[in-house]
């Protein structure tokens, strides 16, 4: 049985950004594992109880985790919960890896936005991603999609469980 691979939902056309709008990629591979039902889509922030549309956030500190929307609103709650339903999914779906938006305060596996609203990048994981990494699921993101390809078919081609473990 192939392993399934956990995708933001954004990134599979789905309009569940903060402004309504999606993140579709066109890729054969993509498409590909879609057709055969190995596709495990999840938004950790609708998940996490947040409307359509809401305000963008980003992450202000990191220990402990503090999450603000533009307006000043604390949304941290709503993203550790979205986390939390992303992990058990996967745990769930017997993920093998993720592919996640890049640069989200929720999905970003390598950089997010500073905090100051300003489109500036700095290092850094969101909430998901980093309970995702946390728990030794690699997570990748749609400007790795070289990566993450090598990585399927290398999988595909050794076969067996990667899967995350459920605790
Ligand atoms: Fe996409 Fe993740 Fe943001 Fe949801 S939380 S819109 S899946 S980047």
């Amino acid at each position: 049985k192939k392993n399934k691979i956990l995708i933001s939902a954004c990134l599979l056309g789905n309009k569940v950004r903060f402004d309504g709008k999606d993140n579709l990629i066109d890729n054969d591979l993509i498409h590909r594992l879609n057709r055969q039902g190995r596709l495990v889509s999840v938004c950790p922030e609708i998940e996490g109880g947040l409307p359509i549309p809401r305000p963008p956030a980003e992450i202000q500190d990191k220990f402990p985790l503090r999450i603000t929307g533009i307006n000043g609103e604390d949304v941290t709650p709503q993203f550790l919960a979205g986390a939390e339903r992303a992990i058990e999914i996967a745990e769930r779906e017997n993920c093998c890896c993720a592919l996640l938006k890049s640069r989200s305060p929720s999905c970003g596996n390598l950089e997010v936005y500073d905090g100051n609203f300003t489109g500036t990048i700095k290092a850094g994981s969101g909430a998901t991603a980093d309970e995702l990494m946390r728990n030794g699921l690699p997570v990748y993101n749609e400007r790795q999609l070289d990566q993450f390809i090598e990585f399927i078919e290398l999988l595909d081609s050794s076969e067996p469980e990667l899967g995350l473990r459920a605790s």
